[in-house]
């Protein structure tokens, strides 16, 4: 145990502390932990940051995590949500215990404790409606008042639970409550509900039951029964910790609890520009402001993968955020950061011309029919003259295990709008009027020699030179400085490209009442791309390194070889340094 726990990196944060203290004092002998959610939405990336630590520290102390569906509501929840956390929580690269567990198949257990908590004096039916308890709850400076029914017999109450039990009551006409205090300076422990009627099926348990268990009840029972030692929430959850001790005292020894489960906070991951609430998340998806729920804009785990973001990089984003009980909110750069860290050594790379600007080159056949003068120097290619096209061989990353991709050169081509300007800013390095003469990454010096306007003054096509003797090498007697992306235009494939922003404009969208006011309306833009053969013939899924563009995924939905359609993962490079 004590090796697994050093093999571990040097992470220590206060949770880590807590559970090696309690390894070294023997508390336990193996740390269970569990992740805990409803299946009321999809998953996000606050899910992300507490499955890291509940799965991550089961796996570094030699523990065990589970997988457990809150489901103690069933209104809002869905076998499809259930299928989906599943698949997250796998594809971020981690794995529960046992199978899948649901707080649904411990209702019969639940009722028979909630049973013996009124058998102890510690529970009662109220037959208030909702309004009347609310009202009676009092307030911080008042003490709350209590329920009439809330000295009621041990034998009244069983009765009136039974009754909830067995459908004589209409939602709102009873709940069962635990019995603490009315006056206590914790509202949780004002005389919490425990169970509530609901004429509702559920999607585990059917019609069985028309009760149903409160979080605050169902949650440490349930920790209770899989035997969690350390159950780690977010720090809204503190002020119901008393609850959490109450109850597992309560049922106690006598209701079979040997070793009681500790619940721990940790504050809750923020993200400026970004929306951690399912509900919320919801509403967007339910009125098609984004396409679903794995729009590459959301936060969703289903949408950063479909964005192709990494579970390696998810994983060393919440590293390097590491675990606290300060609220704060984290740079969405980090992320990105993180994200792009983990593509730079393995995605291949290749050419996309996102604004194509086509380009002649006149002299094409005279200069490419020099090409094999250059063979002795190693330029690997082949000439195919039915196609009319040089076919140019070059490794798909600087680390060339990554293996070698054809790239076609013809006589026109398409570079970017942007590599060339008539009124270039200051400082500019690519092509202008002025600056003539550039390197086509991969191929020849290009030099342009007109170029052609449109009616409104803009450049519509260029017309250039290649110099026949720079295939693979520097031209003599001058330098060229610049280099330059570009596609063929015969051979290149017309693709579709969705570039991303922020889903919000504003830094805190959880503060704005509207979520839509809070939406950056150019948050998505389609360009109609053209991709080198090599990027257009890769499997959906397949992330990419665009030259001097960006990261890419071919989109797992929509991408065709014919009809290549790739999502913006993350910008190359940003000033942003994690501190
Ligand atoms: P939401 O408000 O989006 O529904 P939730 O907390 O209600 O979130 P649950 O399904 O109940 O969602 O959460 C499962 C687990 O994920 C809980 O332990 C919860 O504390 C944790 N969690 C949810 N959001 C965050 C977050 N932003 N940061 C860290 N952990 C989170
Ligand atoms: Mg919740």
């Amino acid at each position: 145990m004590t090796d697994t726990a050093n093999a571990s990196t040097e992470k220590n944060d206060f949770i880590r502390h807590i559970i090696r203290e309690d390894l070294a004092a023997q508390k336990y002998e193996q740390i269970v932990t569990r992740f805990p959610p409803e299946p009321n939405g999809y998953l996000h990336l606050g899910h992300v940051k507490s499955i890291c630590l509940n799965f991550g520290v089961a796996e570094e102390f030699g523990g065990i995590c589970h997988l457990r569906y809150d489901d103690t509501n069933p209104t809002a929840e869905k076998q499809d949500y259930i299928d989906n956390i599943k698949k997250d929580v796998k594809w971020l690269g981690f794995d529960w215990v046992g199978e899948a567990r649901h707080a649904s198949s411990y209702f019969d257990q639940l009722y028979k404790w909630a049973v013996q908590l009124i058998e102890q004096g510690d529970a009662y039916v109220d037959l208030q409606t909702p309004e009347q308890i609310k009202d009676n709850r009092g307030s911080f400076a008042e003490p709350g008042k209590p329920s009439p029914q809330r000295d009621a017999s041990v034998e009244e109450n069983l009765q009136r639970f039974a009754d909830m039990r067995n459908g004589k009551y209409a939602e709102g006409e009873a709940v069962l409550r635990a019995k603490i205090d009315m006056a206590s300076p914790n509202m949780n422990l004002r005389d919490p509900i425990i169970y509530r009627v609901m004429h509702q099926s559920h999607h585990q348990t059917g019609d069985a039951w028309c009760i149903y268990p409160m979080y605050d009840f169902a949650h440490p029972l349930s920790d209770a029964i899989e035997g969690i030692t350390h159950s780690i929430c977010t720090l809204e959850f503190e002020d119901h910790r008393p609850f959490y001790e109450w109850v597992v005292d309560k049922i106690g020894k006598k209701g079979g609890i040997e070793t009681p489960p500790h619940q721990y906070e940790f504050s809750r991951l923020n993200v400026d520009h970004t929306l951690t609430s399912k509900r919320k998340l919801k509403q967007l998806v339910d009125e098609g402001v984004v396409s679903g729920w794995d729009d590459p804009r959301m936060p969703t785990v289903a949408g950063m993968r479909r964005r192709g973001y990494t579970p390696e990089g998810l994983r060393d984003f919440c590293d390097r955020v590491g675990v606290a009980k300060a609220d704060g909110v984290v740079d969405f750069r980090l992320l990105e950061f993180s994200i792009r860290q983990s593509l730079e050594t393995t995605t291949a790379r290749g050419m996309a011309v996102l604004n194509p600007l086509k380009v002649t080159i006149t002299n094409f056949n005279d200069a490419v029919a020099q090409w094999e003068d250059l063979k002795a120097e190693g330029v690997n290619a082949r000439w195919d003259d039915a196609q009319q096209t040089l076919w140019l061989t070059q490794p798909k990353h600087p680390n060339v295990d990554m293996g070698e991709r054809e790239i076609p050169f013809t006589e026109t081509i398409y570079i970017d709008q942007g590599d060339y300007e008539l009124e270039p800013p200051k400082g500019y390095k690519r092509l202008s009027p002025e600056k003539t003469e550039i390197r086509l990454r991969n191929t020849y010096c290009l030099a342009v020699t007109e170029h052609i306007l449109d009616e409104a003054g803009n450049v519509v096509e260029l017309k250039a030179t290649i110099d026949p003797t720079t295939l693979g090498k520097n031209p003599e007697g001058r330098k060229v400085k610049g280099v330059i992306h570009w596609v063929s235009a015969s051979q290149g494939v017309p693709a579709t490209v969705r570039l991303y922003e922020q889903l919000f404009a504003v830094e805190d969208p959880s503060s704005v009442s509207d979520v839509h006011e809070a939406l950056n309306l150019n948050s998505l833009t389609e360009l109609a791309a053209v991709v080198e053969p090599s990027l257009a013939n890769s499997d959906a899924g397949t992330r990419f390194q665009f030259e001097r563009e960006g990261y890419f995924i071919a989109d797992s939905e929509e991408h065709s070889n014919d009809k290549p359609v790739f999502n913006q993962i993350v910008s190359l490079r940003d000033t942003f340094k994690p501190g």
